[in-house]
Formats: C-alpha cells, structure tokens, sequence
C-alpha cells in the first residue's frame, strides 16, 4: 500500500476484570493509506471502540505495534508522544456529553489552541476560532453560544472543529453521527468527506452500522470479539461478503444488496463474553455454518486476493 500513514500490528488489549481476563483487542493486524478512510464494524462490545483509544495511546496497549509516520508510538517518550497526538485526533460519538456544557462554541474550539499554545494572543485565537467555524459550516453568530442551545448536528460540528484545531493528519472517529437523525448524519458524513479532500485526513470509522460506511470507507474491517474476522475494499466487501458474521451484518442492514435481499440472516445466541470467548473461531456458537473444526481450531486470518482477507474455515481450500 502506497503511503502508509498507520500500521497496527498484532494490537492486543486485555482488561483484568473479577470474571477473568477481558480480550477487549486480540492481535489485529491492518495499515491505512494516507487520505483513505478505514470503517472499522461490528456488535457494541466487539473492540472497536477500544482499539481507536489504543491507537491514540488513550488506553496503553497489551502488546503490539502502533506505527503512525513511521514510529512506533508506543516507544515514544512523553514528550514526543505529546507532539504525535497534535497529529491524531478524536471525534465523539456523543457530542452533547463530550462538550463542556458551561462553556462557549469559542471557548471549547479554542482549548487545544491554548493547551498546546499554537497561538497566544486573544486576537489571533478568536481568528482561527471563526476559521475553524466557518471550515465546519458553524453561522459566526454561534461564537458565544453554549452547546446545549444547539442541535446535534452543530455539536458535532463543534466537535470537528475541535479535532481540527490541531490540524491533525489522522483522526479517529468514533461512532461520529450514531447520536443523530438520518437527515443529520448525512451532512455530518458529507461535511467529514469534504474535510478529507481538503486537508488529506485519515481516517479510522467506527461505527456499528454497516449502512454509515456504505460510500465513505476505502476500505472495511469487520470485527467480532476482538478479531477482524474479515477485511477488504468496501465495494468488494459490500459486493462478495466472505465472512458468515460479514453476511449476516449486511443481511441486517439497509443497504442495496440485491442478493441480500429477502434473506436476512438472525444469528442465533448472544454475543459471548470478552472474557470468555470461545474456543477455535470465536464465531462458531452463533455461525450457521459451523464445522467440527470450527470448535478447536482458529481460523487463520489470510488474503484471498485484492486485499480481500477473511478468517474462515470455510474457505481454506480455497
Ligand atoms: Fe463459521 Fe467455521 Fe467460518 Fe467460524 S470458521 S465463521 S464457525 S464456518
């Protein structure tokens, strides 16, 4: 892959919990281009979320590598570590919760400005200030406002041009439009692709919702307790679904699928516990086409041709 801006290589992150060991991140392995945008997919409780933080080194890593620029963040010290996060930034899925409420529009853009003391004078901060507002399509009138007079759209607009602030090369984006109408989401997601195109971002999406990173991801990873079960180009991913957990999410989601159509696959059972997954594919207690070996043996995680990588044994002779 041309350009590699991160690579994340066996990421593992274990929580120690009174039931055990909780396999949160176990050994994922993916690179992303610069300027593309991975969806990262799955069931709330399968490591998503968990794996933007430790990629930002909000929560430390297990084990494993995080190669973002050609450096190891985890080697980094303080300081340097503190330069590296000018250039990842993270966008909230609760825009309402993750803003200051006492605050204003401007004083909440301008923390990260003052924090990191890009700019000094009041002048020269209120400026960039209503550039940052303007880049993400917030009326100037809004400067003094408090966030709870807005609507969600807007807070998470206020959310962006925070992360901008910093003018950031990759940015996380956490289930960024799961909090707002469908209307909504739809300028939030077109506002993200414009900013992109502008200013070469990477992103990380995270969503729960197949049908958000229809048209917006490059590329697709779907995870299931802590494993990328599958990966691949969106289209193909959307087009040629290996996966039997792939299958069944798109078979639950609203996307123009014919051959999905009609055919909704119910998973039976619930998600496992992280902290105690089960044994071989840990998709074999709820997939339709579980094997003997599917108990005991872990399917190995291979590429099936055009970066399209699949964990399965259903395809091994393949
Ligand atoms: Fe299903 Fe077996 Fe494939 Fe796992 S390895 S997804 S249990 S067929």
């Amino acid at each position: 892959m041309a350009d590699t801006i991160l690579e994340v290589k066996n990421l593992t992150k274990y929580f120690k919990t009174k039931h055990g060991m909780l396999h949160a991140v176990d050994g994922i392995n993916f690179k992303l281009a610069r300027g593309k945008t991975l969806g990262l997919v799955g069931e709330s409780g399968c490591g998503k979320s968990t794996t933007g933080r430790t990629i930002l080194r909000l929560i430390e890593p297990t084990a494993g590598e995080i190669i973002f620029e050609g450096k190891d963040i985890n080697k980094l010290s303080r300081s340097e570590l503190r330069h590296a996060r000018k250039d990842m930034q993270l966008i909230f899925q609760d825009p309402y919760s993750s803003l200051d409420p006492r605050k204003t529009v401007s004083q909440i853009i301008s923390e990260p400005i003052i924090a990191n003391k890009i700019l000094k004078t009041s002048a020269d901060i209120d400026a960039r200030v209503a550039e940052l507002m303007s880049t993400v399509g917030l009326a100037a009138r809004l400067f003094n406002a408090s966030p709870h007079e807005l609507d969600g759209g807007r807070r998470q607009r206020i959310g962006i041009a925070r992360a901008l602030a910093m003018e950031p090369k990759f940015i996380v984006c956490d289930e960024p439009v799961s909090a707002l109408d469908v209307s909504i989401q739809a300028q939030i997601l077109n506002l993200l692709k414009e900013l992109q195109a502008e200013f070469n971002l990477s992103y990380i999406f995270i969503t729960h919702d197949l049908s958000v990173v229809n048209h917006f991801s490059d590329e697709i990873a779907v995870m299931y307790l802590g494993k990328i079960v599958e990966k691949a180009p969106a289209e193909q991913l959307f087009d040629n679904p290996l996966h039997p957990y792939t299958k069944a999410l798109l078979s639950a989601a609203p996307v123009p699928n014919p051959d999905m159509k009609g055919n909704r696959i119910i998973l039976q059972g619930d998600l496992p516990s992280p902290a105690n997954p089960p044994q071989g594919c840990k998709f074999h207690t709820r997939c339709p086409h579980c094997m003997e070996v599917c108990k005991t043996v872990a399917p190995e995680y291979k590429d099936y041709g055009g970066g399209h990588y699949c964990a399965c044994h259903l395809y091994d002779k393949k």
